[in-house]
């Protein structure tokens, strides 16, 4: 029987069981997963539509489809995910880049673009998203990438490699800035920084827990890395040198509280295209 089954037949079940139990886009997580396995684009799959599907392509989608029910983020299933118009491997070592954190790289952008040769540090860079868009889209860039996780840093690697980066970017294993306390003044520091109160963790979607717990847990309020953050960032910039730091909800006047206690001005909340008060921005003057 299932050697009879069309891929268009395929892609309506798969979509079908994913509307059933609930995925807000079934049709396109069908459609991404069966490309994946056929290494067509969507638009291809169109008109391959009556293609009869192999036994072993059945069952690698059957096993994708088990796995994504189970609550296994798609990006991780795909190994792939777009960030900055720029593609990216993820898998379970890393924080899925999320389109909120466009924001902050896009911020950067516009503070950096005219300056040159600047040197910009990424902490906490898990899968390198916000290094490397930083070293592609300001080309005269050097770039920093800092993580406590090994396993991180060499995806991170990875991705800067696919992107053709890894000649401008350095990557350092240890804890927040003290690896590089000691290094000239940096033009900027950007982080996206584990913000989730620790109690919050277990009531969050699979998906979100599917995702390593250090890149999430901001201990008991979620701000335990700011305060670390804004003391060991302010003696490391240049005069004129910036801090930039992504937020969960709720925390941004505590964020641009604790920077102005370091020491920053200016500082600036910015909100992402939702309206969601996303990231703190300050000088050093
Ligand atoms: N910098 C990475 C990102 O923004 C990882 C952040 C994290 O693990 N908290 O996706």
């Amino acid at each position: 029987m299932a050697e009879h089954l069309t891929l268009k037949e395929i892609l309506d079940l798969s979509a079908g069981h994913f509307a059933k139990h609930g995925l807000s886009s079934p049709r396109l997580e069908a459609e991404l997963l069966m490309g994946h396995i056929l290494g067509l684009e969507r638009i291809q799959l169109y008109v391959q539509f009556d293609r009869p599907l192999e036994e072993n392509e059945l069952e690698q989608m059957r096993q994708f489809i088990r796995r994504r029910l189970q609550g296994e983020p798609l990006a991780y299933i795909l190994g792939e995910k777009e960030f900055m118009s720029l593609p990216f491997y993820v898998d379970s070592r890393v924080l899925i880049p999320r389109p909120e954190t466009e924001h902050l790289v896009e911020k950067a952008l516009k503070l950096f673009e005219e300056k040159g040769e600047v040197t910009l540090v990424d902490l906490g860079a898990g899968s390198g998203s916000i290094a490397v868009s930083l070293a592609h889209y300001l080309p005269r860039s050097r770039v920093l990438a800092l993580d406590i996780n090994p396993e991180s840093l060499e995806l991170a690697r990875e991705n800067a490699l696919r992107n053709g980066v890894e000649d401008r970017i350095r990557f350092i294993l240890g804890d927040l800035l003290d690896p590089i306390k000691d290094e000239g003044p940096v033009h900027g520091i950007l982080s996206n920084p584990p913000y989730i109160p620790g109690g919050e963790l277990e009531g969050l979607s699979l998906e979100v827990k599917a995702q390593p717990r250090l890149a999430l847990d901001g201990g008991s309020d979620g701000l335990r890395y700011y305060y670390r953050i804004a003391k060991e960032a302010f003696p490391l910039l240049k005069s004129g040198g910036y801090l930039g730091l992504e937020v969960g909800s709720g925390q941004d006047e505590t964020v641009s509280k604790i920077l102005r206690e370091e020491g920053f001005e200016g500082v600036e909340i910015e909100q992402d295209y939702s309206g969601h008060k996303r990231c703190i921005w300050g000088r050093k003057q």
